[in-house]
């Protein structure tokens, strides 16, 4: 079959949702394309194994930005899910939807369809929540939030170190208010990770009218007369093509929808001009607005055991956490490593948060690809801002389908990103070094005890600044010059395709990003049944 009503290209966090909501009617033949393989892999579902998915070259993208002077010429690693579940296959697993505010702004912005009271209702039905249903949570919905099932005492020890340093405690992220430290919750079911396909899309596989294709790589959206009409794929080595009746929909994430935009026609004309490719619609704004949380990282070595790390010792607490999964479902084993953190404001007159907090359990560096770190027994207190200034882009290596996209983070450029993360460094190592955290011998070895004025804080910033993976902003919703999609998602110019993803946050959330960019799929998903 080669024609289908919608096709929906990427099986990631948003495709997986819009998947099961098409076909759940009967009314449509849906296709989901996906460039990775199924999501069979163990490291998927044991959720400690995300340590291995961050190294993987066959379910992880690895992306890598350019080198840029905000960022001291470093180029900066983004993991992203090459997968069924995309990035929901490889994330860290935490529900967080972040402000009521986020939402509201976009409604101010022009997009008065995603104020809070419009988009709570699709938070809450997509959610199943196991503590149980109340204003702010649903029970109904597939996607499984439970507590964690691993706590670790250092875990608990960080809460209360926090909560001495100041910051209320607060049990519960997405509930009336975000501001407070504490446990995150998890997107998992009986101790496995529950990514958007274990959601959305596995339980429905069986439906005839939905197709699912992997390991095929979206080369480009047929466009005739400004309407799309289906998508060219590489599959196996061979080129083929595919139609739509009713839309294509464009799921394939904050880097990767851009690049298949240009690579249509659809996007900065100078840009397309560079490499090439035929102008189908000159839409300035496709590529434009990369936004990501930067994220700073203090590293204490401590004397105290119970931490990951590689160590003999640690081997036989392993083994011994190994049994406890394997028999109960529990433990280490279930770790997202960032079980507990919270949103904290950086100065007590701020009317909401504008950092988070994640804490870990271990010596970290280098996305944890370092293993030299980790012969350590250490902790690592991530602090990231929620509402960075800093505005980067996505473009084109050339017009091969094949290339990875050219992402430039442009991280740190403004200069209140700069002064923000001074002070983020700051308030991390006020947190490590509270009595609770820093009763066993501390040492810093990240930044280390000689960086402490506010000229060698920047520079180290600058050095060792990375992102926590949350890109978004890419083809924005809107209707001035730089938006690249209308409230409905429509993409501006051209009929019958959508652009449904992280890419269409005009702005980024105060928080991490799946739950947000699977409500954002399931209310584009009621819209399109009920038009
Ligand atoms: C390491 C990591 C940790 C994270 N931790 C968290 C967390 O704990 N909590 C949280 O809320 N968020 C987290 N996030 C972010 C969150 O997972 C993402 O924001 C979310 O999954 C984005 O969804 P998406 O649908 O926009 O894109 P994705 O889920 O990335 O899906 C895009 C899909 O499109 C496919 N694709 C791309 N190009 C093509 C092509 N040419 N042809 C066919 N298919 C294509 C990709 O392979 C992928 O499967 C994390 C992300 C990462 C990478």
């Amino acid at each position: 079959m080669t024609t289908y009503d919608f096709i929906i290209i990427g099986g990631g966090s948003a495709g997986c949702v819009l998947a099961e909501r098409l076909s759940a009617c009967g009314k449509y033949q849906v296709c989901l394309l996906e460039a990775g393989p199924k999501d069979t892999h163990w490291s998927i579902h044991l959720p400690l194994g995300l340590i291995e998915l961050m190294k993987s070259k066959t379910l992880n993208w690895q992306f890598n930005s350019e080198q840029e002077n905000s960022q001291n010429q470093r180029s900066i690693f983004n993991p992203r899910g090459k997968v069924l579940g995309g990035s929901s296959s490889i994330n860290a697993m935490l529900y967080v939807r972040g402000q009521k505010q986020d939402y509201d702004h976009w409604a101010e912005l022009g997009n008065s369809e995603w104020s809070f009271d419009k988009v709570l209702p699709y938070f809450k039905s997509t959610e199943h929540q196991e503590r149980g249903e109340n204003e702010y949570h649903g029970i109904s919905g597939e996607l499984n939030v439970a507590d964690s099932r691993s706590k670790l005492p250092v875990s608990d020890d960080f809460i209360t170190a926090a909560h001495s340093a100041g910051y209320p405690l607060n049990d519960d992220f997405n509930g009336k208010q975000q501001e407070g430290i504490g446990y995150y919750q998890v997107t998992q079911k009986n101790g496995k990770r529950y990514s958007a396909a274990a959601a959305f899309l596995t339980p429905h596989l069986n439906r005839p009218n939905l197709t699912v294709i992997t390991e095929a790589l979206v080369q480009k959206i047929i466009i005739e007369e400004k309407q799309a009409k289906g998508v060219c794929i590489k599959r196996k080595g061979k080129l083929q093509q595919i139609f739509a009746k009713q839309e294509v929909i464009l799921s394939a994430g904050a880097f990767n929808s851009p690049q298949i935009l240009m690579l249509s026609g659809i996007g900065p004309q100078d840009e397309l001009n560079k490499h090439d490719i035929k102008i189908v619609h000159n839409l300035a704004g496709v590529g434009k607005n990369l936004q990501d949380h930067v994220d700073i990282m203090v590293v204490n070595k401590t004397t105290r055991t119970d931490l990951l790390a590689y160590r003999p010792k640690a081997s036989w607490w392993f083994i011994k956490q190994a049994k406890q999964y394997f028999t109960q479902q529990r433990g280490l084993l279930t770790s997202t490593v960032a079980e507990a953190g919270g949103f904290i404001k950086s100065s007590p007159e701020l009317d909401k948060p504008d950092l988070q907090l994640h804490f870990i359990p271990a010596a970290m560096d280098d996305h944890g690809r370092n293993n030299k770190m980790l012969l350590n027994y250490g902790i690592s207190l991530h602090t990231c801002l929620l509402r960075p200034k800093s505005r980067g882009s996505v473009t084109l290596y050339g017009n091969s389908p094949s290339l990875h996209p050219k992402i430039q983070l442009n991280l740190l450029a403004d200069n209140d990103d700069q002064r923000a993360m001074i002070n983020a460094v700051k308030i991390g190592r006020n947190i490590l070094n509270q009595h609770q955290l820093a009763k066993d011998k501390i040492t810093e070895i990240v930044p280390s005890e000689e960086c402490q004025s506010d000229e060698d804080i920047l520079a180290f910033v600058k050095n060792k600044a990375n992102t926590i993976y949350h890109p978004v902003g890419t083809c924005k919703m809107g209707s001035d010059e730089l938006a690249v999609v209308d409230q409905q998602l429509k993409v501006h110019g051209i009929e019958k395709l959508r652009v449904v993803d992280a890419s269409i946050m005009p702005t980024l959330i105060s928080g991490n990003t799946n739950a947000p960019t699977i409500m954002i799929a399931a209310k584009v998903a009621d819209d399109l049944l009920n038009r």
